[in-house]
């Protein structure tokens, strides 16, 4: 029998994408969304991928009555919970809205899977190391404390996981993103930034477009090999493929332990500049850019040890940022097209 995902946020960046790969690996998926900071492109670019409509349910996962109504209407083996806030400045700005939202969304899913025995995947972040003392960190590398309520909530709902796991016999896996970047291949779904980008490709893919005017580059006086940070930027889709490796890990039977902690990444560290210089490459653009003072609360350096992924969940990233970038590229300009 086909087993069911509840992929929670599933509207959004990364849900979608997740969606896509656990259809095309087997699995039903039942999406839901409370749609606060999306629209339907990216659930509508999902059914055109996989050419049929999937079940979606419109839902706030703070609201308990309607969180046990979705659990009640489908028989769900798997959570993927990637519903909850994202942008780490507002997060400083409205840390209630934030822990509330974030905090609150996760309970409550936390306690239906209890009733319903459904396993969990956390949608965690390379956030939770902070500023490594060691790089590439491993699972094992200390968490640091989080610099900001965005950040925080992603270290408390890890310890909600593991202890809900720890205390009532269920499954869990959290699963650490380093830089997601990139579109789907079919350019039908992609990221979609309310106003001015926080993060970098969105920032770079706009300026190329003609949307921003120049992008700017958070300091190059980091004791890097360029200057610029170094980061783990890995392709949505090959990021979207570890949770099918990991919902799989889970259903089979196959965890050591009740709770695991993988780091999602490429293993490559890369600079804002090198990252900018291949956009232009592969693109044939020349992207309007200058240096900028470095950005408050910017770590130097961080990037993945993925080796506990390759032997555990048999996962690894295989496109290259190459490919990626052209993604973004294509997915910008698909936008751009439909807003024609
Ligand atoms: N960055 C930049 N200009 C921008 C956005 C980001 O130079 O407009 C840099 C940022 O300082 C960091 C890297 O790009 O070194 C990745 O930032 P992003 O916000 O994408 O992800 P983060 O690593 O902060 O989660």
């Amino acid at each position: 029998m086909k087993k069911t995902v509840l992929v929670s946020g599933g509207a959004g960046f990364i849900g979608s994408h997740v969606t896509v790969e656990l259809c095309q690996a087997g699995y039903d998926v039942v999406i839901a969304d409370n749609m606060s900071n999306c629209d339907e492109t990216n659930y509508k670019g999902v059914c055109a991928i996989l050419g049929r409509q999937l079940p979606f349910e419109k839902v706030d996962f703070c609201d308990v009555a309607a969180t046990k109504a979705l659990f009640a209407k489908y028989h769900i083996d798997a959570l993927i919970h990637f519903a909850a806030f994202k942008a780490v400045g507002e997060s400083v700005e409205q840390p209630l809205m934030y822990y509330k939202n974030n905090l609150d969304s996760f309970l409550n899913v936390l306690e239906e899977a209890r009733i319903h025995g459904a396993n969990v995947l956390f949608s965690s972040s390379a956030t939770v190391y902070g500023e490594p003392d060691q790089t590439p960190v491993t699972e094992t590398s200390p968490r640091k404390p989080a610099t900001s309520p965005y950040g925080n909530t992603k270290q408390i709902c890890e310890d909600f996981l593991r202890d809900c796991v720890q205390a009532y016999g269920m499954h869990g896996i959290a699963l650490r993103y380093f830089n997601p970047i990139g579109a789907h291949p079919s350019a039908l779904i992609g990221e979609l930034p309310r106003g001015i980008p926080n993060n970098l490709v969105p920032f770079i893919t706009q300026t190329a477009i003609g949307k921003r005017e120049c992008l700017n580059i958070f300091g190059d006086d980091y004791p890097t090999p360029d200057g610029t940070c170094l980061r783990d930027y890995i392709d949505i889709t090959d990021l979207a493929k570890a949770h099918v490796c990991a919902v799989t890990r889970m259903l089979e039977g196959k965890m050591d332990e009740p709770y695991e902690i993988f780091n999602v990444g490429t293993g490559r560290p890369v600079s804002v500049l090198e990252l900018v210089n291949s956009f232009e490459r592969v693109n044939g653009i020349k992207l309007n850019y200058r240096i900028a003072p470095r950005r408050p609360g910017d770590v130097t350096a961080v990037w993945a040890d993925p080796t506990l992924a390759r032997k555990k969940l048999g996962w690894k990233a295989v496109r290259s940022v190459d490919e990626t970038l052209a993604s973004a590229w294509a997915w910008e300009k698909r936008l751009a097209e439909a807003a024609k």
